[in-house]
């Protein structure tokens, strides 16, 4: 693998020569310690970094750094000056993007040219965004009538939760991640981030970055590892910690709400999905096709925001198989950097096994494979890595287990539909319920469906559109609370309401 932050703090290399090494970073340092662990380039198999997994005393060396920073420097600085520094960490992960880009890569084997234009972007963005939303939110004010008949002025001001645990899951590292740390940064508050042990490298820079823009130190701080009796674990039970902000998987998110209740950790989920999408045959078909077909594909699927049931009307059903059919055979799997490549591998072998059980049991649940299915007959630098097949099913029945569950691949299953009532009470009728996307042409349909769906976001007409000022969460089983412009900053922040008697 490429080798070239020889001469950063992450140059340090061990005897298992060739791989990139990513330590802790405590207190505005890269700490030795920990075990090491392997980290996997999915698009090859092999191993291209070694992780050192945090043990208690790194993790309580960072609790202790990120309190020291909160009530200190960081916490204590001038917002202007805050911020200044926030835009100074979004203009150096532009200024060293090649960096980020070849690390994201390397963790998640994804096309070159989706990180380019999705991943390093939007973690410079994240912060650019909340330097701006913390400048521009007021706090409310009342004015009351007192019992002597005099008045009393309430004002409430924000103030930082304190130290914040962020663990971010595989699928957009980089962008994940900083979604939760910009804002949590912006109110103030110290950060200890506990990337997924599939992929360290991009918050691992992202330290680097941290420190050489002048972020004080404790202010961000990153611990490697695991979640069950890991890193993960150790953070969501530390009395020190004061908020758990957390995305990944359903079942993960009941393990840390456990852990957090004996001290009573503020909590903010997002959650996994089984997103439906509604095929109207008013709709721009073609528009449809091309839309949806990006939506299941992006990312090989692993994004929480994919359509894995798509309800299409019947009379445009088999017009749009056909088209989807078509977009699935033309993806190109291979290596992130090789020409016209745009279709990457799954995160894990463990991930793959995972997607091509939910490939067997859509067969034996009585599903007609349309395209896809299996794995494909790769040679060369990818024949051990991850990939699968981009599937479509139809003949499924709505209730089948895998139109239930959440697969995470590049799959999904298409089911017709004759009314719109009908698509309705199908695409509700799951415990998920975090993005839908619809298709119509039919301006108070799509209203009025947009409206009835049981999610945090529905899209109209288009999929992963993202004003990032808006409110972005899921609904039932997909989540807890809403991230997005104030929304954030609520969530990483305290109100104090000052009552004075006039
Ligand atoms: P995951 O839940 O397996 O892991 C996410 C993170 O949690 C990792 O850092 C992991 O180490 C950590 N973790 C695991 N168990 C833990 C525990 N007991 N205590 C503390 N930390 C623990 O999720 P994943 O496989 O990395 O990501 C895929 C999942 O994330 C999918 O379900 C997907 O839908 C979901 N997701 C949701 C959103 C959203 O915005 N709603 C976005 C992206 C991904």
């Amino acid at each position: 693998m490429a080798d070239h932050h020889e001469g950063t703090l992450l140059a340090e290399r061990p005897a298992r020569q060739a791989a990139r090494v990513l330590r802790n970073f405590v207190d505005g340092r890269f700490v030795d310690g920990g075990k090491p662990f392997d980290i996997y380039d999915p698009a090859t198999g092999r191993v291209h970094a070694i992780a050192y997994e945090a043990d208690c005393a790194i993790v309580d060396a960072a609790v202790a750094a990120a309190r020291k920073a909160v009530d200190g420097a960081w916490g204590q600085m001038p917002l202007a000056r805050r911020r200044a520094l926030l835009i100074r960490v979004a203009e150096r992960i532009e200024e060293r993007f090649d960096d980020f880009l070849e690390a994201e890569i390397a963790d998640t084997g994804k096309p070159l040219e989706l990180a380019h234009h999705l991943d390093i972007p939007r973690g410079a963005a994240n912060f650019r965004v909340f330097a701006d939303t913390i400048a521009n939110l007021s706090t409310e004010t009342f004015e009351m009538d007192t019992p002597d008949g005099g008045k009393a002025l309430n004002y409430a001001v924000r103030k930082p939760l304190g130290v914040v645990g962020v663990i971010s899951p595989w699928n957009l590292p980089l962008l994940l991640m900083t979604w939760k740390v910009a804002p949590a940064m912006a109110c103030g508050n110290a950060v200890i981030v506990k990337p997924s042990e599939e992929t360290p490298s991009t918050t691992t820079l992202l330290g680097e970055v941290m420190k050489e823009v002048g972020i004080p130190d404790g202010a961000f701080n990153v611990v490697h590892g695991f979640g069950p009796n890991s890193a993960g674990e150790l953070l969501t039970s530390h009395p020190g910690v004061r908020a758990i902000t957390f995305t990944g998987e359903t079942r993960t998110g009941a393990a840390i709400m456990k852990s957090a209740a004996s001290t009573i950790k503020a909590l903010s989920f997002e959650l996994g999905g089984k997103n439906a999408a509604i095929v109207f045959a008013d709709a721009d078909i073609d528009a449809a096709i091309a839309g949806l077909a990006r939506a299941v594909f992006l990312n090989t699927g692993q994004v929480c925001l994919a359509p894995e049931r798509i309800y299409v009307e019947r009379p445009v059903f088999d017009r749009f198989v056909a088209g989807m059919k078509a977009k699935a055979e033309a993806l190109k799997p291979g290596l992130p950097n090789d020409p016209g490549v745009n279709f990457g591998p799954l995160i894990s072998a463990e991930h793959r096994d995972k997607v091509l059980d939910y490939y067997r049991l859509a067969v034996d649940e009585g599903a007609t494979v349309v395209t896809g299915g299996g794995v494909p007959a790769l040679i060369g630098e990818t024949a051990n890595g991850y990939f699968v097949e981009p599937t479509l099913w139809i003949g499924l029945a709505h209730d089948a287990r895998v139109c239930r569950e959440e697969i995470f691949g590049p799959v999904a299953a298409i089911i017709a539909f004759d009314s719109e009532d009908e698509a309705v009470r199908m695409a509700n009728d799951n415990e998920y319920g975090l993005a839908s996307s619809i298709w119509t042409t039919n301006l108070s349909r799509a209203h009025r469906v947009g409206k009835a769906m049981e999610v945090g976001i529905s899209w109209v007409n288009c999929w992963f559109l993202r004003d990032l000022r808006t409110p972005f969460g899921g609904s039932k089983m997909s989540g807890v609370g809403r991230e997005g412009g104030e929304h954030s900053i609520n969530f990483y922040s305290e109100p104090t309401n000052i009552c004075i008697k006039l």
